[in-house]
């Protein structure tokens, strides 16, 4: 459809048309749910052999008693398999409770309130905090920050992740900037990997920024490939030794989307310094955490390649979910300028733009003929997506032909919604 040359009279006809079909698929009066990205119940249960497989045995294999308090840092099999998902000596993490957001906020926090270095380097200590947002991202990160009343700047994300040209540049100029949010691989919500480029250009960035910069590196979707040859991320721990930034950089990663998500382990990654101020104010919060948990994830991936093997399964259940929307966004927008997308090998997003300013509208005309986006604006800061055009499409709780559904209804919505802000 090239709209960019249809006269008025052919627009009109097809909008005409495009409405006809849309009351057609409203008359269905579907209930359609393409909104946050959770586990399906068939993925969860890949998971229920959890549940009592403990059967008895609580010793960790250093001697804990996992039943009773302390261990701090989490039992040593939890760090181990962190070490894994993380790429980093086991010495570097921290594993704790059910939820890796926990971790940053309580991160973010420290660094605000109390500095991961010491009293002086507390970042509320400065008349402006400022964050660097790589837009569209992830809105819950974007809300820590709200919270913390710090300021967030937004930075295109591009196919190779972060612009790190902008990065570079707002960095050396605005002396506010102290941290900056990432997820490197599948990127919440446009499904993007960092290139080799720009892990070393955000490795190197604590050479040129404040010193009590942080990244937070939140490696969500650090084992989640849907494909066999899937791109590898390159190693930011390298990256910094490299650079020697080692402190500028704090990861996190869990099993909330490996095994039940929000009853999974967490982990942190960093510096021995870092790790020295977050225990500092961490074991004021909590005597530890739960080590039986930990050590039920232990169990059920005891086996090695066991945690390959699980995140294949997976793979397998959501895959043709991906595909189904890739290959509708494929047939009805490929060779025209009605939407641009990236086509996500891994992660639970696709992320989708519509041109400037209809956003909105298109989360409206699908929630009207029965298919639940995310509202319009949420991947942004302050949910205000200045060009009003980022869609977060989460295929992965309906079934496949509800996806199919939901994304006929979807590709028409864009379709109308282009046609009609033209006539
Ligand atoms: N980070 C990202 C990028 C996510 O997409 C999500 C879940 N939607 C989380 C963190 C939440 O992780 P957790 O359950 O470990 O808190």
């Amino acid at each position: 459809m090239d709209l960019n040359n249809a006269t008025s009279e052919q627009l009109i006809q097809l909008e005409q048309s495009l409405s006809e079909q849309y009351q057609q698929l409203q008359a269905l009066k579907l209930n359609l749910d393409l909104t946050r990205g959770k586990p399906s119940a068939e993925q969860l249960s890949l998971s229920n052999a959890l549940d009592g497989i403990l059967n008895g045995d609580y010793i960790s294999k250093d001697g804990t008693d996992t039943r009773n308090y302390g261990g701090l840092e989490g039992i040593i099999e939890s760090r181990e398999m962190g070490a894994t998902v993380l790429d980093m000596p086991i010495e570097n993490i921290l594993a704790q409770g059910s939820s890796s957001l926990t971790l940053m906020y309580q991160l973010m926090s420290t660094a605000y309130f109390f500095g991961l270095t010491g009293k002086q380097s507390a970042w509320h200590l400065a008349q402006e905090v400022s964050v660097i947002c790589p837009v569209p991202g992830y809105d819950r990160h974007f809300s820590i920050c709200e919270q913390l009343g710090i300021k967030m700047i937004n930075v295109p994300m591009t196919s190779n992740g972060p612009d790190m040209d902008v990065v570079e540049s707002l960095i050396k100029q605005d002396s506010s900037i102290r941290g900056m949010w990432c997820v490197p691989k599948y990127s919440n919500p446009t499904g993007v990997v960092y290139s080799d480029q720009t892990v070393e250009r955000i490795a190197k960035l604590g050479q040129i920024a404040h010193k009590d910069f942080r990244v937070f590196w939140d490696n969500a979707y650090a084992i989640h490939d849907l494909s066999d040859n899937p791109v590898s991320l390159s190693s930011i721990f390298s990256a910094c030794d490299q650079a020697n930034t080692q402190d500028s950089v704090l990861q996190f990663a869990s099993t909330s989307k490996v095994t039940l998500a929000g009853a999974g382990v967490a982990f942190l990654g960093a510096s021995e310094t870092n790790l020295k101020g977050f225990k500092a104010v961490l074991g004021v919060q909590t005597i530890g955490p739960d080590k039986t948990n930990q050590l039920r994830h232990a169990r059920f991936f005891e086996k090695p390649e066991s945690l390959k093997a699980h995140m294949k399964k997976h793979a397998q259940i959501i895959k043709p979910r991906f595909d189904s929307v890739l290959a509708h966004l494929e047939k009805e927008f490929s060779n025209t300028d009605l939407g641009k997308w990236e086509s996500a090998d891994g992660g639970y997003f696709i992320s989708f733009d519509t041109q400037k300013g209809l956003a909105k509208k298109v989360v409206q005309l699908a929630a009207d003929a029965g298919v639940k986006l995310t509202p319009a604006g949420a991947t942004f800061p302050y949910g205000n997506d200045p060009e009003d055009s980022n869609i977060r499409i989460a295929p992965t709780v309906p079934t496949v032909k509800e996806v199919d559904q939901a994304m006929q209804i979807f590709t028409l919505c864009v379709k109308l919604a282009s046609v009609q802000q033209r006539l």
